[in-house]
């Protein structure tokens, strides 16, 4: 079974592109929601913060935590990429820190707030990269962290063993390629 985290942010757009995969998922908002047969998580766009405090505080944190470092698939998306994020540029971080990468949110400063391009991620061309107010990865701290995206010379999307994490919101586009590339893991 897919969980999506579902305490805040753009949840229902990632449960919007598993339906048009005939996945099935659930919604994860409180620990008794976690499926024994948890085996994929999804972790949305939207403010990081909030959703780390509300991890802790709905003591979702350390379930998934576990599943994580057991290798459990794990996808997140922007807010999703800085849960997974070991470190956090000129922050501390309780989140997962699972993923060797060194993110810096809100990186492409407020002008650039959102925007969209076009571009290769691994080994898909063509695809559409909707950045909000999004992070980049400033550091690879490990050398199985493989690129698979460079945007404005900045590193927006990764794979490291079975976590992926990308910068930009695949779910806000009708581009189900890295979604199929996650649920295939
Ligand atoms: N700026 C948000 C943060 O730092 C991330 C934005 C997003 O998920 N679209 O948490």
């Amino acid at each position: 079974m897919v969980g999506i985290l579902a305490v805040q942010g753009a949840f229902i757009e990632h449960a919007h592109c598993l339906e048009q995969l005939s996945q099935d998922y659930v919604l994860l908002r409180k620990k008794s929601d976690i499926p024994q047969n948890l085996e994929r998580l999804i972790l949305p766009g939207g403010e990081s913060t909030v959703q780390r405090k509300l991890l802790h505080e709905l003591d979702l944190f350390s379930v998934l935590k576990n599943k994580i470092l057991e290798d459990m698939p794990v996808f997140g998306t922007c807010a999703g990429l800085i849960l997974l994020a070991e470190q956090i540029a000129e922050e501390s971080t309780n989140g997962f820190q699972s993923l060797p990468v060194l993110v810096r949110r809100n990186a492409y400063g407020r002008q650039l707030g959102s925007f969209s391009e076009e571009g290769t991620v691994g080994e898909f061309s063509g695809f559409p990269m909707r950045f909000i107010r999004a992070p980049y990865i400033e550091k690879i701290l490990h050398p199985d962290v493989q690129i698979l995206n460079l945007t404005e010379n900045h590193i927006t999307a990764v794979k490291y063993k079975n976590q992926m994490g990308t910068a930009f919101h695949p779910e806000l586009t009708d581009d189900l390629r890295i979604h199929k590339l996650f649920l295939a893991l």
